[in-house]
């Protein structure tokens, strides 16, 4: 198996250098290349392998697009994938067009960063029900990812008037933001068309963040929270009676900076009255989803009152309460995918390990290693994944210096590999093309850039490049 140490195999050199395959090229990922290629104590080629045709993970598909200046962390990120030991092979799946064994046989390490995209569920009555998306749905759909199903998207956001997003962390309150923003605002964002037009069509009223516990424990950060209060045509609700806190609460909030000042932005709005022809943003607590209710397609959530106890859990009073809405979002975290061939804890989503090297039935399995969300679980910012990357490229550098990780030998070339199977990998100049090819399409609305949201469209341009 690659990276068990041959008896006599040399150490990694600037002709044999170590050959490590991250696989996923969101920011971990990219953060993960750049360590290996900032120190010089080891000579490294690193493949930087995505299921998708275009790098940068969540900052691509998961920042919202109406927050620019985030997503410009793009252009740093794009620098690392420039440097000359770094290869972007895009297109690519892994367990699909090459089983895990296989590309391991064609490197001498792994870096898995591949994330965590699936949604996690409620499991209560009606969450099937048309009408009822899962958070990840909704940002797959306005950031243009090829695999979104955007049929049932569409399909929930037609004629919505009132919305209910479940939870309280920060991608519910970019999902609330997004559906509470004129077109006006959208206007000049990188999502396609289509995107556009139907968040245009639909005749949002009224949004309201659901938390089932307390405003002291909500997760959104206070710069995303004070935002909400700039739209153009919304107006931010909250009601006093539920800023209120119990003494604990009331402790944990002045020791905590971001808690306190998410009670002092929220208190700040307990005087805001609803506004003819404004979206209605409420911020609801101590709410927890019982059922949806509807038919063929959601009607409302029956939600019941909570109080917070003494471990800051929420407890069902028995108070009922339906809240109408004809689309209700999920958005209560996030959890790995299970990448065929590698160990996940079911609970966590994440692959178990020891300071980013992977644990296999409990032992460190050699040349195998994780970082970002797949190893700590979906939470951070996208500078966390730095600091995170650093912490498995220092448990990889320090296998190479104990002798436990070494070049396995001579290996095939990996895009070589993945052409004989059939694949069709898209390398940096094909993102290139690709990058042009949203530039021209923003140009023609006097955009910077508008996404490409079909795989085919996205592989087209790469081929139209390439016959040039
Ligand atoms: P999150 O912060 O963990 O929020 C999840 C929310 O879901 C919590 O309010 C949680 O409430 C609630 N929840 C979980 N299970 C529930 C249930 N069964 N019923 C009702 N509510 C439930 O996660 P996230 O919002 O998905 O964000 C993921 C990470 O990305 C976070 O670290 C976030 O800061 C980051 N992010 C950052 C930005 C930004 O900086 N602008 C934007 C997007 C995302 P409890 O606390 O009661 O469990």
């Amino acid at each position: 198996m690659p990276g068990v140490p041959a008896a006599a195999s040399p150490p990694p050199s600037a002709e044999r250098p170590l050959r490590i395959a991250v696989i996923g090229a969101g920011p971990a990922g990219i953060y993960a290349a750049d360590a290996l290629t900032r120190q010089d104590d080891v000579p490294v080629a690193v493949d930087l392998v995505d299921r998708l045709p275009t790098p940068f993970g969540l900052v691509r598909h998961g920042i919202a697009p109406d927050h620019p200046k985030m997503r410009a962390i793009r252009d740093t990120l794009h620098r690392f994938l420039d440097h000359p030991l770094v290869r972007f092979v895009g297109n690519v799946d892994v367990g699909v067009d090459i089983p895990l064994d296989e590309l391991r046989r064609h490197v001498d390490a792994v870096i898995y960063t591949y994330g965590a995209s699936l949604d996690r569920q409620l499991d209560i009555e009606g969450e099937q029900l048309p009408g009822s998306l899962a958070a990840t749905d909704l940002v797959a759909w306005y950031t243009g990812h090829p695999d979104c199903d955007r049929a049932r998207v569409e399909a929930a956001l037609a004629g919505v008037r009132s919305a209910v997003v479940i939870g309280v962390g920060n991608v519910a309150l970019d999902v609330a933001r997004v559906l509470s923003r004129t077109s006006e605002e959208l206007e000049p964002t990188d999502m396609p068309q289509h995107v556009l037009d139907v968040l245009a069509a639909a005749p949002v009223e009224e949004v309201t963040v659901l938390g089932r516990r307390g405003p002291a424990q909500a997760t959104f950060t206070t710069q995303e929270l004070r935002e909400l209060d700039g739209l153009a045509d919304a107006t931010v609700l909250v009601d006093p009676a539920e800023l209120e806190l119990d003494p604990l609460s009331e402790e944990h909030a002045a020791g905590d900076r971001n808690v306190s000042r998410n009670l002092a932005v929220l208190r700040g709005w307990a005087d805001h009255t609803a506004a003819p022809g404004r979206v209605r943003l409420r911020l609801r607590f101590f709410r927890r989803p019982v059922r949806l209710l509807g038919t063929d397609r959601v009607t409302g959530i029956e939600v019941e009152r909570t109080a917070v106890d003494g471990d800051g859990r929420a407890m069902g009073t028995g108070e009922l309460e339906v809240l109408p809405a004809d689309l209700v979002v999920r958005s209560v975290g996030y959890r790995g995918v299970p990448l065929p061939g590698l160990p996940v804890d079911e609970r966590s989503g994440t692959v178990p390990n020891d300071t980013g090297r992977v644990l296999r039935e409990g032992k460190v399995s050699p040349g195998e290693y994780v970082a970002g969300w797949i190893k700590r679980g979906p939470s951070g910012v996208v500078g966390h994944n730095k600091h995170d990357a650093r912490e498995t490229v220092a448990a990889l550098l320090a296998d190479v210096a104990e002798g436990t990780l070494r070049v396995g030998g001579p290996v095939g070339d990996l895009v070589d590999e993945l052409v004989a199977r059939g694949a069709e990998p898209v390398l940096l100049e094909d993102w290139r093309a690709i990058d042009a090819a949203e530039a021209a399409l923003g140009a023609t609305r006097g955009r910077a850039r508008t996404t490409l949201h079909e795989r085919e469209a996205l592989m087209a341009a790469v081929r139209a490049a390439a016959d040039r």
